[in-house]
């Protein structure tokens, strides 16, 4: 495990547009103190606080994406990725500027935003790393979906998902955090949708800069990209990178096992919020508290 806060070396930039809104955005990552968590900028607006922390008491939205807003209306959809490739790289503290409302969907996986972080470089900082160390179980249920945290020496998390259509079909995925696991087994899993839904969607205000070159789009047993999987089970995949990008809400990387069946962003919130309802569900433990507690089991 590693000790010390990170953050990046330098700052990098790309350019993309966003799933749900189309706006093309360009997107800065910044180095950040120790201490700062996730901050999201909007770079496009003036005369109002424009800092949007990552956190779940900001949470604004989680209807097919996770949107963050302060307190002045300053909103940031579709983090999701994003916060799966901090985690998943341990980057604990970062600034980002977004020119428009939402984040780029790039691919539909967190790549491009792991690209990123490479490219910037990973800096350790000189305090420890903070955890959430999960001590009670915690349960929530929403229409047909199921999650629950419970302790774990470690963040693991166990994702079902079942779908009618028999290409996506039912699957099961057991993530287990370390340093490599996030890159080597979930940052390329891209998002996904039904065509069947693709209208309604629409209708809503949601997927119209959705195309075949961000989202894998599934139609009565097939896929309607010409590109392949980039796994077998890629769908499975998707909504565990889901589950940890959501899960880094909590403002400070979780020791704890996640169980969830058929997730999504409004109950991946739902759990956060239930483990926060009750002080004593969990305590914040420094990196060298855990050494020092493995220390003496051991
Ligand atoms: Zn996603």
């Amino acid at each position: 495990m590693l000790d010390r806060q990170n953050t990046i070396n330098t700052s990098s930039t790309r350019s993309g547009i966003g799933l749900h809104s189309a706006r093309l955005v360009v997107i800065t990552i910044r180095p950040a103190p120790v201490d700062t968590g996730i901050v999201f900028y909007r770079s496009d607006l003036t005369g109002i606080d424009t800092a949007i922390p990552a956190h779940i008491n900001n949470v604004s939205d989680v209807s097919l994406n996770t949107s963050i807003c302060n307190s002045d209306g300053a909103e940031i959809g579709t983090i999701e990725h994003l916060m799966a490739a901090f985690a998943g790289m341990g980057i604990d503290n970062a600034y980002v500027d977004v020119s428009g409302p939402e984040l780029p969907a790039f691919d539909g996986s967190s790549d491009r935003y792991c690209q990123m972080i490479t490219e910037a470089g990973i800096k350790e900082q000189s305090d420890p790393r903070r955890y959430i160390k999960v001590l009670k179980p915690v349960s929530v249920e929403f229409h047909q979906a199921v999650s629950t945290l419970t302790p774990s020496s470690a963040l693991h998390i166990s994702t079902k998902i079942d779908f009618s259509d028999p290409f996506i079909g039912a699957s099961q995925y057991f993530y287990v955090h370390d340093e490599n696991s996030f890159v080597n087994e979930l940052s390329a899993a891209r998002t996904f949708c039904l065509y069947k839904d693709v209208s309604q969607m629409r209708a809503a205000g949601y997927a119209i800069g959705g195309s075949l070159d961000n989202a894998i789009v599934v139609k009565d047993g097939q896929m309607l990209n010409e590109t392949p999987l980039r796994y077998t089970d890629e769908f499975v995949r998707h909504k565990t990178l889901d589950c940890l990008g959501d899960m880094r809400l909590a403002g400070l990387g979780i020791i704890g096992h996640m169980t969830t069946s058929r997730p999504g962003h409004r109950i991946n919130s739902e759990l956060l919020k239930a483990l926060f309802s009750d002080e004593s569900n969990y305590i914040i433990v420094t990196s060298d508290e855990l050494n020092d507690a493995e220390e003496k089991v051991a």
